[in-house]
Parts: C-alpha cells; structure tokens; sequence
C-alpha cells in the first residue's frame, strides 16, 4: 500500500518520556497499527543496540526504519525482527568523516572538561559529554575552536551536557530526508521531538511537532517556529492527539 505519511519520532522524552504511562503507548500504537498507510520511523540520539537494550521491553509496534546515533546510520526491518544497515547511506555518510586529524592530535586535544561519553563506540560520530564544573557554552565554543585548529570538519550539536561532533552536515534531518528519497511518491512526513538534536528532523518536517515539556523555546534557532504545533500532553498521548486532529500536507503540494 502507498504511504500516505512517514511518522518519524525521537524516543527518549518523546516516544518514550520519563515515567511512561503505558497505558497512552498501547494507544497510540494501536492506531500506528490499524493505519497501513503510515511508515513509522524512530529517529535518537542512541546507538540501535542501546535504543533496543533500553525500549525493546517496552514497545509492541516497531518501526519501518530506525534512524540512530543522531542520523550517522540508518536500519531497516527485516522478517524476524533483524536489523540490515543502509549500506549506500553508510557510505554516504562515511565519505564526509575524515578522522585524520583527530588522530594526528593524539588523545591531548579535547578541551578541559570534555571527555568521551562512556560506552559509545560509534563509526561515523564522537559523542563527548561536559563535566558539570564546566560551563557548556564555554565548552562548546573551546570545542569549536580547537577543532579547527586542528583542521577537524566536522559539525558540533549540543544537547544538554552532551556534545556530538558529527559528519559535516549531517544529522536526523539529513537521515530523514535520504529516507523520503526512497518513495514514489514521496509522503508528507510529521515528525516528533524534544531536543537539540532533533531541531534539524523538525525543520525537514512537513509537521513538525514539538512536545509539551520540551524545554526548547525560541531562543533555539534552527525550528521553524510558524509551523510548529506544541502537543498539548506529554509523550504518546500527545502524539496520539496530534495525529488524530491535525492534517499534514505536503509543503510543495
Ligand atoms: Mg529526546
């Protein structure tokens, strides 16, 4: 059947919020399910080992597509529930990430008080975290600075305490729209967020949906502010009233 509308969701704090009532989730998921004409996708921050290791138990409806590790990777279900990566995307991806300089730098070139996350190993992103002493602003700007000082081309997204030195120009919006490329014709696309790094997703988005609690405002560049519609309630119960009430269009349309 045709896709009508590519749903594409973050998971923590939007998909999954803190202290999730599954109650709402089982709702929304069975509308997911009764709408064979909706592609579903989930778009985070996580690696897909710890998305699954941390939400599988929870949820019952999967995704068509699994954007993951802030849009350096993409997956796609297959019978059994396996997970295949998009090779030609990887590739994609991997010819605009040149470590070189990073490690010509040696291990002494990070910033006072930025250190690797622990436990992300991924191949086309470094995931760095802030020490709480240290100001993240400062942190992000020294960060900057040092990588083109040591000529890194590389884009910085802070979310949080959190710092992700990315392929230049890529992240879930740019995974989102290799995605739409893959339709004939291509869907219009609602797409659900919290954070920094989904700012780019929401711009992609026909309609972008921002989630109640989300502690972005105005201030924070990037979001397409006309078209984005707040959920009145929090996680799935408010992404479940959105795609009940609201219609997405196609911008070009
Ligand atoms: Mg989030």
């Amino acid at each position: 059947m045709e896709t009508t509308l590519h749903l594409i969701s973050d998971l923590d704090g939007t998909w999954i919020p803190a202290g999730l009532d599954r109650g709402p989730l089982r709702k929304l998921e069975a509308n997911i399910a009764s709408r064979p004409d909706l592609t579903l996708t989930f778009a985070t921050g996580r690696s897909l080992r710890s998305a699954l290791r941390a939400f599988g138990h929870l949820l019952r409806v999967w995704p068509r597509n699994f954007i993951v590790d802030v849009g350096t990777a993409l997956f796609h279900a297959r019978a059994g529930g396996a997970w295949v990566e998009n090779g030609d995307y990887a590739s994609w991806v991997e010819s605009r990430w040149d470590t070189r300089p990073l490690a010509e730098a040696g291990p002494r070139w990070l910033p006072t008080g930025v250190r690797p996350q622990p436990g992300i190993s991924a191949a086309r992103r470094l995931a760095l975290e802030v020490d709480s002493w240290r100001d993240v602003p400062s942190a992000e700007a020294d960060l900057r600075e040092r990588l083109g000082r040591i000529g890194m081309v590389a884009d910085v997204l802070a979310t949080g305490r959190c710092l992700d030195v990315l392929p230049k120009g890529i992240n879930k919006g740019t995974a989102a729209a290799f995605l739409q490329g893959g339709f004939q014709p291509s869907p219009p696309v609602m797409a659900c967020g919290d954070s920094e790094n989904d700012i780019a997703l929401l711009d992609m988005a026909d309609l972008p949906i921002l989630m109640v609690d989300s502690r972005l405002d105005r201030r924070n560049r990037g979001l397409p502010w006309e078209r984005v519609h707040r959920t009145r309630f929090p996680g799935p119960r408010g992404i479940l009233e959105a795609l009940l009430t609201l219609r997405c269009q196609g911008r070009s349309g």
